[in-house]
């Protein structure tokens, strides 16, 4: 019976949802393709100080180069990866490719700054992500506090059982914990406060917004002012003009990232970057 019900459902599937499924299933084959041909690639996004432009961190953006597609955006490829579980290979890979460049820049600049990696909420379901969070670390034998996890805010608020306690020991070993995409998700504030994160980032929409209307630059200024009630960091992402910069710096917002200031990066690129060491704007 189960076998013909299979088969029921199979048959009820569109050529839509068949093509959609076959869509997935050749993008996943090219992404392991591309992982195992070196075609990945992680970009570094500085974030500044807002109060002086000069840079405290950097967060990884995966690229992907693909000699037949050419530049595939991760707007394209993660929630692919997502749904087909390709995300776990491809965020290892990630993880380690950024802490190996860590390692490098401690021994050359003693002492980097900490990069942050985002993490997918399919990623945190695994039981095995805090044990391999501490060994990538180990293996890199670089310092927890280096690394900084962006989660998004659905991510954890997702039903998982025991995601805050297992996000809570990888914080208390040192490991520093972003909620990204503040704002998009419908966290309650009073869970906020019980959430072992270190810093909130408010959404480029958000920012945007707040030069459009006078509600959105007021919901911005509540998340900063908010944030900051609760001893969280605040990064504000997207800034794109000096009049955004300006507004959140006015606001209370203590660090910035967006195209302002620089688009992600190569590695040697960010790299001239901590060379220079001036401010960025
Ligand atoms: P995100 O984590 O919210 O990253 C910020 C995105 O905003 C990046 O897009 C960045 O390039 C873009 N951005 C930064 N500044 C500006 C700006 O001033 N204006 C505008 N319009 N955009 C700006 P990107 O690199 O295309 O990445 C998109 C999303 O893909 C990321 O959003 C993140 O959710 C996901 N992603 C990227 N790399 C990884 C990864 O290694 N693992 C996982 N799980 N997801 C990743
Ligand atoms: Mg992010
Ligand atoms: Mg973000
Ligand atoms: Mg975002």
């Amino acid at each position: 019976l189960a076998k013909q019900q299979g088969r029921n459902r199979v048959a009820a599937y569109s050529t839509e949802q068949a093509r959609a499924i076959a869509h997935r299933v050749a993008i996943t084959a090219r992404m392991r393709d591309a992982l195992d041909h070196g075609h990945f690639h992680f970009h570094l996004q500085p974030l500044v100080a807002a109060a002086t432009g000069h840079i405290t961190g950097a967060e990884a953006l995966l690229r992907w180069t693909s000699p037949d597609m050419g530049v595939v955006s991760p707007a394209d490829f993660i929630s692919v990866a997502e749904e087909t579980g390709f995300i776990v290979p491809l965020g290892d890979w990630v993880l380690h490719a950024v802490l190996a460049l860590q390692a490098q820049w401690m021994r050359e600049f003693g002492g980097a700054r900490p990069i942050s990696v985002n993490v997918s909420a399919v990623q945190l379901r695994r039981p095995t992500f805090e044990d391999d969070i501490r060994k990538a670390l180990r293996l890199a034998g670089v310092p927890a506090e280096q690394l900084k996890l962006e989660i998004t805010e659905s991510a954890i608020m997702e039903d998982t059982p025991n995601l805050v306690a297992m996000l809570r020991r990888v914080r208390d070993s040192g490991v520093r914990i972003s909620l990204d995409d503040f704002g998009t998700g419908y966290s309650s504030l009073a869970l906020l406060r019980h959430l072992p994160i270190d810093e909130i980032k408010i959404d480029r929409v958000f920012v945007a917004g707040a030069m459009e209307d006078a509600y959105a630059a007021t919901l911005c200024r509540a998340i900063i002012t908010m944030s900051r009630e609760l001893r969280f960091a605040v990064v504000a992402e997207g800034v794109e003009t000096a009049e955004q910069a300006a507004f959140l710096r006015d606001a209370g917002c203590d660090t910035l990232q967006g195209f302002f200031y620089s688009r992600a990066v190569a590695p040697p690129d960010f790299r001239q970057f901590l060379l220079a060491g001036a401010p960025l704007r």
